[in-house]
């Protein structure tokens, strides 16, 4: 609940780090509307020009950015640094993505005239972030929404305010006009009254299904608007005929426990060969002992940090709990070592026998297992869900692999590889209830500007051939 004012604290210290007052969705999309024509009427080259510069100022800042960034999600100082090196790579993809899926083209036309492809920008774009990539993804829909001749507010998530207050800082110290890109800072309030807003033109959001599904049924009486929602997923990971099952252990705990978990492309479930079942489950309880959790800055830096607060983790234990009450095996508790503080150990849970397993995103570092008798069934199982975000089989077979591409049912579908770590440079997106059908990074492109088709002659031309009276 918002109450005013958004207090930022740090998961792994429970320190304040940062507080300001709730800002005003009204205002800032008044500032953001008398703005953005100036913005959009200058040429593509001042804008890309004032992206780099943006790209320079977050590499100068770096270190800050980086400190930040992992005190405020608790994520490991490596894991903030790779997302602040995403957040500077994004302006090179975005330039790229802009001139292959958006730029002019001039297409074939009859009778001596011509026609123009362009693309014109929608306006005021609304973006909505999440606390798990606070700069990353946000900026994933920024930096093309801004590339492309529209001005933005932003709402950073109210778990990490402080981070999205800091990019946006580096918009404004490139050069960007303060009133092109503005942060509101908020909690679901705010935000609400941000996709209601009469004069925004489209809201580009990045959140849970529970919150994207809110704000479609809020958009549904209005068509003129653009959304484009990415959320949540319950992500398969199948093992199946595989000789190495040390490599297969290393890729799961990658896909299921890096972030803790907070990634939407995090594997949830584990589908496995029953027949390879014991000695992986060996060595993957062995390898997920070896875990280190610890906070952002320790030395030996930890493979990962505690979840966003401690309401998420009382959350994530409760459904632990659930998952055992309903039938599910645990092969390793998950484990609270701190009280009061959000740290988790990971926890491995065999659900087979559940019979009516819950399709929900569990977002933290829960692997559930299941076991199958026959690959045909894995598939199935990997399908039992209404997301569809990400997908990894590993497996020696090609076979396998050709079977599972055709069958599944996801926007990523990997081989042999982690289900997570999906490079900016490709399209992002999934089906079911993991977005509708507008995916970003490569494709951001796509929904930050609508296509304007041109018939152009330099001096009319016409004449009527049938169906007229002498005159
Ligand atoms: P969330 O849905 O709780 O919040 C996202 C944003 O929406 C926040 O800024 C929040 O303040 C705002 N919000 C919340 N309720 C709102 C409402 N009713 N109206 C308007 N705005 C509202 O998501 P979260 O917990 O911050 O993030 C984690 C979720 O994000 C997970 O489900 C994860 O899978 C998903 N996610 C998806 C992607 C993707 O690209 N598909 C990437 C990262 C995270």
């Amino acid at each position: 609940m918002t109450t005013g004012e958004i207090v930022s604290f740090e998961p792994a210290t429970g320190a304040e780090l940062w507080r300001r007052p709730c800002g005003d969705a009204n205002e800032e999309v008044g500032i953001a509307r008398a703005n953005w024509a100036a913005w959009a009427s200058q040429p593509l080259a001042v804008r890309i020009e004032a992206m780099r510069r943006f790209a320079n100022v977050v590499r100068q800042r770096s270190d800050a950015f980086t400190d930040l960034l992992a005190r405020e999600t608790g994520k490991p100082v490596w894991e903030a640094k790779t997302e602040v090196d995403t957040v500077i790579a994004k302006v090179d993809i975005s330039v790229t993505a802009y001139s292959e899926r958006t730029a002019q083209r001039r297409l074939d036309s009859p009778m001596g005239s011509r026609m123009a492809l362009r693309h014109k920008p929608h306006g005021v774009l609304a973006v909505l972030g999440p606390y798990n990539f606070p700069a990353h993804l946000p900026n994933g829909h920024i930096v093309p929404a801004l590339l492309a001749g529209n001005a933005v507010v932003f709402k950073p998530s109210e778990k990490t305010p402080a981070t999205g207050a800091f990019m946006v800082d580096c918009y404004h110290a490139a050069g960007i006009p303060e009133g092109v890109v503005r942060v509101l800072i908020g909690g679901p309030n705010e935000g609400k009254a941000l996709a209601a807003h009469p004069d925004i033109d489209g809201l580009l959001f990045t959140g849970s299904a529970r919150t994207g599904i809110a704000l479609n049924r809020a958009f549904a009486d209005k068509p003129e608007k653009i959304l484009a929602l990415e959320m949540g997923g319950n992500n398969p990971i199948l093992v199946w005929d595989t000789p190495d099952l040390h490599t297969a252990a290393v890729l799961i705990v990658q896909s299921a426990f890096t972030t803790a978990g907070q990634r939407c492309t995090a594997a949830r479930r584990l589908i496995v060969d029953q027949k390879l079942y014991d000695p992986l489950i060996e060595t993957l309880n062995k390898l997920i002992g070896r875990i280190i959790v610890g906070e952002p800055h320790d030395n030996p830096a930890p493979f990962m940090g505690p979840v966003i607060d401690n309401e998420s983790a009382d959350m994530l234990t409760e459904s632990f709990l659930e998952l055992m009450m309903r039938g599910g095996r645990p092969i390793r508790h998950m484990e609270r070592p701190i009280e009061n503080r959000p740290f988790l150990l990971p926890g491995l849970i065999d659900t087979t026998e559940m019979n009516d397993r819950p399709d929900i995103e569990l977002f933290g570092p829960i692997l559930q297992v299941i076991r199958a008798a026959t690959f045909e069934g894995a598939i199935a199982e990997a399908n039992n869900t209404r997301y569809g975000l990400s997908s990894s089989l590993i497996s020696q077979n090609p076979a396998l692999y050709d079977t599972f591409w055709a069958n599944i049912r996801a926007g990523i579908v990997n081989w042999n590889r982690p289900t997570n770590g999906a490079s900016s440079a490709a399209p992002f997106g999934g089906i079911g209830w993991s977005g509708n059908h507008r995916p970003s990074a490569y494709y951001a492109a796509d929904y930050c500007a609508y296509p304007v088709v041109s018939n152009e002659a330099d001096a009319a031309r016409a004449t009527i051939g049938v169906g007229l009276r002498d005159g």
